[in-house]
């Protein structure tokens, strides 16, 4: 089984709809460790991939990620514009025009390698990198199971991301706005590993 253009364009309307349904919650979580900017940026930002696929949905699952992309970085400013963006974009080309359970594997990792490169950050710094990498291990091993199929690597995905986001609350920030708090980001759930975990557990319902 893979998934379609369209597919993939039902699943970024879907996020979209969750990004906007959490807006507050991200934005007060950004506002105890950060600058509060982080739900209104995301809002903006999938809101403005709505209107885009609204306008046409291009034709192969990696185009639409890679419009998804386009747009991230285009109209969202702060850190999660340019990081969500370079997941999509790396995402988009490991993925092409066929997205079987084997490319929506390749597209996590390599939207992972995306944002650690684009951000330095490491497990443990209290980013969104620490609900992806947990994420991607977790898709991988599922991916190795019996029958895997989209839905069941994305649930896999969705599941270990929401523990990896858990596990910020206890960190000590290291990278972003929140590392200058130093010990004082502790007890605080990191807004981009909470919107990395949102945004994984859309897409797997939206494969559901
Ligand atoms: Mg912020």
């Amino acid at each position: 089984m893979s998934c379609t253009a369209s597919g993939v364009a039902d699943a970024l309307r879907a996020a979209a709809a969750v990004v906007a349904e959490h807006r507050v919650e991200l934005i007060e979580l950004d506002r105890a460790i950060g600058d509060g900017d982080h739900g209104e940026n995301m809002n903006r930002g999938f809101t403005a991939i709505v209107s885009a696929l609204d306008t046409a949905v291009p034709e192969t699952p990696g185009a639409v990620l890679k419009l998804a992309a386009t747009t991230l970085i285009s109209k969202v400013g702060g850190a999660a514009g340019p990081l969500y963006g370079t997941a999509f974009l790396r995402a988009s080309t490991a993925v092409g025009s066929e997205l079987d359970t084997a490319a929506v594997v390749a597209g996590l990792r390599a939207a992972l390698e995306g944002v650690q490169a684009r951000g330095k950050a490491v497990e443990g710094d209290k980013t969104m990198v620490d609900a992806l990498i947990p994420a991607v291990a977790a898709a991988e091993q599922a991916a190795g199971t019996e029958g895997a199929d989209i839905a069941a690597v994305l649930s896999a995905a969705a599941d270990a991301a929401a523990k990896g986001a858990e596990s910020t609350v206890d960190l000590v920030a290291r990278k972003g706005r929140a590392s200058y708090l130093g010990e004082r980001s502790a007890g605080h759930l990191d807004p981009g590993a909470r919107s990395t975990a949102l945004l994984l557990g859309s897409f797997a319902r939206a494969a559901r």
